[in-house]
């Protein structure tokens, strides 16, 4: 139907007779160099998921809720860009394209082939969603963006030219600099700033800056960037979806109400209006809002008549435009625009609405998401390692739903319940699909000897998502059938490895041993009531079963992985069989202590010990070169409901504390100590629905700290957010460092901005930032440095201190359009309580200037943790027949220390994806922040590199071609100051392979593999 539509159109619009009534709009009109130009860029925002789910989106249902149909708008702009080539169109959320492209003809196909090459729809920003800033990790928003970039290089031959950010609740540095300018855009352009910032702006005329946001790369990562004077929507007037209420241009002089003259002073006057507030004479129009153009017509028609008589008018010059045409048109004047360093955190709409709670906001899908992301990295390259097959199972749908999940109305929290239902569902069939692969990656490589190529294994591995809640089939069930269990242990980073892993186990009659038969030293701890019951309680919620019997104890044990590879381990039951002494698990010394005795508790088997009082607050940290006082505690904000003055309310979005209350330890429960050879451990019932368990493990120089926190009560009708503090003498001087998308730290001064001068109305609200790898803070002497597992909100109120946000429950919404209270609940057969959330931080003290090293090693620790994979067999058998340790590098290399692979994974033609990425900042540290390298030969053994093409981030063009591309702006005051010199890692040599990495440098590659064997088989 769609193409009667269109040659009814063609016919219409081209062969009609001049003498006829029908009104021919001059829409032709382009840049005049003389006039203030009005640049109207028609577009659709489209969230992937907020109120409605992303397929309820696209087909327009459940309208009841938001009557909204992506299908209607890209079905509709097809014709009503044919009916007139000089109307123009941006697309931007490739989740919804895509969905639509696949439903097409191949007719329409072609024609918006044609659209999308002679301009007059451009793809921009071009990712599967308009991904958030504070909650996603920078390798989520490079691996979505990816998805999206290559699905348009490959259907269109075309790469986004523009970062189209309009929504996000605030906008990160990594957005600027990573996501922007090393992705080959020319600009980037966002609706949300904070009001303070923006009215000094407007009055500055200085929303639209260069922003250099890396302090490591400098100018050479800049960007064009540009912050709409209000929001992302029409001057008030100027709205023309079918139900919209604006005054269209009534211009048929034979109907009543004729209008043209009032319209074209309207929109002369709010031309104006912006042209007071912005430098050079062209300003743009951003011609649509949320999920508007569900029937173009209605849009085009009325910018049609403006666009014809504003220019007859002759005051402005209106037109047809994009961004892209926006941009050049600004860089033509070659003018100088004002530097921005930084970012644009926190965001406050005004007065007390800081969009800060949205940092934490539904904290189990901030972590789960995190967990699939780490786990998304490892499944690649073990698909990599196996080869990519079209049959079977393969890691395309938890990719998918990945990127969705990073959407700015997803991983935020800000979406209704069901939406992130169906986030969380997404994910956990795009998992159940990884595991598959994983676990017949995995059997190749155990079952493959050296050369052979992976035929159909035969062996059976079992992992265990749920081993948080002490809840793992495999390791529960083999060891009480007598069989063996055999653990595949998988490291994903590029460094051989040594860490702890921890299993839960039904009894202590066991022993463990490595791969050549060896002991290995193990230790049982007892598995604690608060662990059974999460156990049952979500084993039941989630999986719909009875979880069985119940684990009695953690089964803690080192081990030692190589790089990249895998190494084995066996658990047997000890009994009736001769069993060495020392592979025998030692079991903990567990005493109690009452709250309030005159003891103090030590733990920490190894260079680190750790003091507390009995009261259960740490009071010592102690290593070999100082002795520090530490304290940490827990409170609860309680959700402002709003005043009839100020009727903000605390919400999904918005963190408006009415007092913080802090949570006392109750008296009468004692405190639990854990002593054994591996792992000491403190555990605390701190009230009813606070639990917490201290951490020390002897090969770690960090203090890990364990914490239940939920049902959140809100009996009393206060809804409540719970956070932690940790108390130091660091004599921080107001100042702390956060981390931008988990990738660069930024300064930040509580009570201060960079850019403006701040009124503080919120002290804690407007102190808060988004965290995701970490937070640190410093004085002369040390640094103290805490990582997370997922993102949080954070920040540091007063000196010495930081205060993470673990957990939100909120009874009211917070008026920001998502209608529903932040309350969420976990339900058993109908009955529902709070959620629950578990998770983990972990904190130590450095002396001044070696923080970094833990920072970013151990936070890439955290970002990809081992991997286990269960079997079950005889272990001589295995030892005997199977692969038991392995490398996907060449042995007798590892990466550097300060280099990281970001991705591994075989494309769809065979080819392979590589990122590497270096670690630290300019002035992290002082070894490991310099020019480092890495031989591409060594990472690809048996393999012979064809060729290695350097790519943009995204992988959608040379990396050549777009810095060929690059605009050179012009920036104010930069002729005068001297800027540093930004190191950048030189052109690879294509015999030699060495990648070069400047300090936070990433580069990326498309490589062609040639297999060795094949050659000399031939
Ligand atoms: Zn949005």
């Amino acid at each position: 139907m769609a193409i009667e539509v269109l040659v009814l159109l063609l016919a219409l619009a081209g062969v009609l007779p001049a003498e006829s009534k029908f009104m021919v709009y001059n829409t032709s009109a382009g840049i005049d160099p003389n006039k203030l130009n009005v640049h109207l860029v028609p577009h659709t925002h489209d969230d992937v998921g907020w109120l409605k789910t992303v397929d309820q989106y696209y087909v327009g249902s459940n309208n009841s809720i938001q009557g909204a149909c992506v299908q209607n708008v890209l079905d509709s702009l097809v014709p009503a860009l044919l009916a007139d080539k000089n109307r123009k169109f941006i697309y931007v959320e490739q989740a919804f394209f895509q969905r639509w492209w696949r439903d097409q003809s191949e007719t329409v196909q072609s024609i918006v082939k044609q659209l999308v090459h002679s301009g007059q729809l451009e793809l921009i920003n071009g990712g599967m969603c308009m991904h958030d800033e504070a909650a996603p990790h920078y390798i989520d928003m490079i691996d979505q963006t990816t998805l999206g970039h290559r699905f348009i290089k490959e259907e269109f031959g075309v790469t986004p030219r523009i970062g189209w950010q309009i929504d996000p609740f605030g906008h990160s540095a990594v957005q600027a600099y990573l996501l922007s300018a090393e992705v080959g855009f020319d600009s980037l352009f966002f609706g949300r700033i904070d009001y303070q910032d923006r009215a000094k702006r407007k009055n500055e005329k200085s929303l639209e800056v260069i922003w250099q946001a890396s302090k490591s790369l400098g100018s050479s990562a800049q960007i064009f960037a540009g912050a709409f004077p209000e929001n992302y929507e029409p001057p008030k007037g100027f709205y023309f979806e079918v139900n919209d209420n604006s005054p269209i241009v009534q211009d048929d002089i034979n109907l009543f109400d004729y209008n043209v003259q009032e319209r074209v002073n309207d929109f002369v006057a709010a031309a104006v209006a912006q042209a007071n507030i912005t430098r050079t004479n062209h300003i743009m129009w951003t011609m649509g809002t949320d999920f508007k153009y569900q029937y173009a017509y209605t849009w085009f028609r009325q910018m049609d008549k403006l666009i014809h008589y504003v220019n007859q008018d002759g005051r402005v010059n209106a037109l047809y435009s994009t961004p892209s045409i926006y941009t050049d048109a600004k860089y033509a004047t070659n003018r100088a625009w004002p530097l921005k360093t930084g970012d644009y955190f926190p965001y406050a709409d005004r007065a007390n609405a800081y969009w800060t709670g949205y940092f934490t906001s539904r904290p189990a899908l901030k972590r789960y998401v995190r967990i699939m992301s780490g786990y998304y990295l490892a499944a690649r390259q073990l698909e990599f390692f196996k080869g990519k097959t079209t049959s079977g199972p393969n890691t395309d749908s938890l990719a998918d739903a990945l990127a969705i999940a990073q959407h700015h109305d997803a991983v935020t929290g800000t979406e209704k319940q069901h939406v992130a239902n169906d986030y969380a569902k997404r994910l956990a069939i795009g998992y159940t699909e990884a595991e598959a692969l994983v676990a017949s990656s995995l059997a190749c490589l155990v079952e493959s000897t050296a050369n052979k190529e992976c035929g159909n294994p035969t062996t059976k591995f079992q992992q265990c998502p749920l081993m948080n809640i002490s809840y793992c089939p495999p390791s529960e069930t083999v060891l009480s059938n007598g069989k063996d269990l055999v653990l595949v242990v998988y490291n994903p980073l590029g460094w051989k490895r040594e860490d702890i892993v921890q299993i839960p186990v039904m009894t202590d009659d066991i022993s463990v041993h490595d791969s050549e038969g060896k002991d290995v030293e193990s230790q049982l701890i007892p598995i604690t009531e608060a662990y059974h019951k999460l156990r049952s309680y979500h084993v039941k919620a989630y999986l719909g079963r009875n979880a069985g019997g119940t684990p009695k104890y953690w089964l803690v044990f080192p081990v030692s992985v190589p790089a990249l590879g895998f190494s084995t381990y066996s658990i047997s039951r000890a009994q009736g069989t001769v069993i060495s002494a020392g592979a025998r698990p030692t079991k903990s010394s567990v005493y109690t202590v009452q709250r309030g005795e005159n003891s103090v508790v030590n733990i920490g088997q190894g260079n680190l010990k750790v003091a507390f009082s009995a009261e259960g607050k740490i009071t010592h940290y102690i290593n070999k070169w100082r002795t520090e006082s530490v304290e940490q505690s827990y409170s609860f904000y309680a959700g402002s409901n709003g005043t009839e003055k100020e009727p903000q309310k605390s919400g999904a979005y918005i963190f408006r504390p009415n007092g913080s209350f802090p949570i006392s330890p109750a008296k009468q429960t004692p405190l639990t100590v854990v002593h054994g050879s591996i792992v000491d451990e403190l555990h605390e019932q701190i009230n009813s629905w606070i639990y917490q368990v201290t951490r020390l493990n002897k090969l770690k120089e960090h203090i890990e700290v364990e914490f239940i926190v939920g049902p959140i009560p809100i009996d009393d009708g206060i809804g409540k957010e719970v956070a932690t503090q940790i108390s130091t003498t660091v004599k921080s001087k107001k100042t702390f460092y956060t981390d931008s998308s988990g990738r660069d730290f930024i300064e930040r001064i509580r009570d201060y901005r960079t850019d403006w001068n701040l009124e503080v109305n919120q002290p804690a609200a407007g102190n808060y930032y988004p965290i995701n790898l970490g937070i640190f803070m410093k004085d002369e002497e040390k640094e103290f440095s805490i990582l997370v597992d997922r993102s949080v909100g954070g920040s540091s109120l007063s000196d010495g201190q930081i205060e993470l946000m673990l957990h939100r429950r909120l009874l009211l919404d917070d008026s920001r359009g998502v209608a529903e209270a932040l309350n969420e609940t976990v339900c058993v057969e109908n009955k529902c309580t709070g959620l629950i959330i578990q998770g983990k931080y972990y904190f130590r003290f450095d002396q001044l200037g070696e923080g970094a090293r833990w920072r970013r090693s151990y936070g890439q620790e955290i970002y990809s943790p081992l991997l286990l994979a269960f079997a079950e067999e005889d272990k001589n058998h295995w030892r005997n027949s199977r692969t038991t340790s392995f490398s996907g590098i060449d042995s007798s290399y590892t990466l550097p220390e300060n280099v990281v692979i970001l991705t591994l994974q075989e494309l769809d033609d065979g080819n392979v994806l590589l990122r590497l990425a270096h670690l630290y900042e300019v002035g992290d540290h002082k070894e490991l922040s310099v020019m480092t390298s890495v031989e591409l030969k060594k990472l690809f053994p048996g393999k012979k590199i064809g060729k290695a093409t350097e790519m943009s981030l995204s992988a959608n063009q040379e990396r050549a071609e777009m810095e060929s591309k690059r605009l050179v702006w012009k920036v104010e005051g930069s002729a005068e100051e001297k800027e540093t010199k930004v190191s950048r890692g030189g052109p690879v040599d294509p015999v030699k392979l060495e990648v070069e990495l400047a300090p936070m440098e990433i580069r990326t590659f498309i490589i062609e593999l040639v297999q060795l064997n094949n050659l000399f088989d031939a």
